[in-house]
């Protein structure tokens, strides 16, 4: 049986996620922003929670765990490395551990950068990527914890994900991301038809995400810091990516 996910917002612009598998009845939340909005999101499917995956250690990916944990007793996975600011947590995973939920499998990537441990989970047998801070629709997450070098290793890690691989990312930035995307390839014409698409799915009030890989490729100036085109649109031509990469964060943080 294929994944289920249900996907729903929390707090002020994160996205919460369930992922299911229908034969066991386990279910997964990726991150837990606040419990409420998780609960509400079980209750309506008729799912219990069996597992929280933490991609990172950051307070509205984490603060819900506790609450969830004392009322499911479920089970908490979350990067080794940030174990230590993550509470309650039961088993700790790395670069290509696995992760059982049910029946379903994802493995652990490793994709640091905006915060240095931060992971991604890839159900490979579902096409299912939940990249938390890391990528987001036309956008990546600030590197706060690392260095560009680093976050640009991580997108491309991601960025060799199979094309029709359906990603979540943990917030909803999609219409900002775009309008700054533009001032770097404003003539992309899959920016510009993505545009028009977010601009009409936020106006019917349905969600942006999950986007998948190709369309991010074709998009993302985050994941397209190798392009010519896109190093001479931020004046550096023939500069290394990961110094484009750097360059177009730096104007995004600035924008
Ligand atoms: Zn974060
Ligand atoms: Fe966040």
């Amino acid at each position: 049986m294929p994944a289920e996910t249900k996907l729903f917002r929390c707090l002020k612009d994160n996205y919460g996620v369930l992922i299911h598998d229908s034969t066991s009845g386990a279910t997964a939340a990726i991150d837990a922003p606040e419990a409420a909005p998780v609960e509400a999101a079980l209750k309506a499917a008729g799912w219990t929670l069996t597992d929280i995956l933490v991609t990172h250690h950051h307070a509205d990916h984490t603060d819900g765990i506790a609450e969830l944990k004392k009322k499911y007793n479920c089970r908490v996975v979350a990067p080794k490395a940030e174990a230590g600011k993550i509470p309650m947590v039961d088993r700790t995973v790395s670069e290509g551990d696995k992760v059982s939920v049910g029946a379903l499998t994802a493995n652990v990537i490793e994709t640091p950068g905006h915060t240095a441990g931060h992971i991604t989970y890839w159900f490979h047998g579902d096409k299912l990527a939940f990249a938390g801070d890391t990528l987001f629709s036309i956008g990546c997450g600030r590197v706060i914890e690392g260095t560009p070098e680093m976050m640009w290793a991580s997108l491309k890690k991601l960025r060799d994900l199979p094309g029709d691989t359906q990603v979540y990312c943990g917030h909803e930035y999609t219409l900002a991301n775009i309008k700054f995307a533009l001032t770097i390839e404003p003539d992309n014409a899959a920016l510009k038809a993505r545009a028009a698409e977010a601009a009409k799915q936020i106006a019917d009030g349905i969600w942006t995400v999950p986007t998948t890989i190709d369309e991010e490729k074709a998009a993302n100036p985050f994941l397209r810091a190798d392009v010519p085109s896109v190093a001479a649109a931020v004046g550096l031509a023939g500069k290394p990516a990961a110094e484009v990469f750097a360059e177009v964060r730096a104007r995004k943080n600035k924008f």
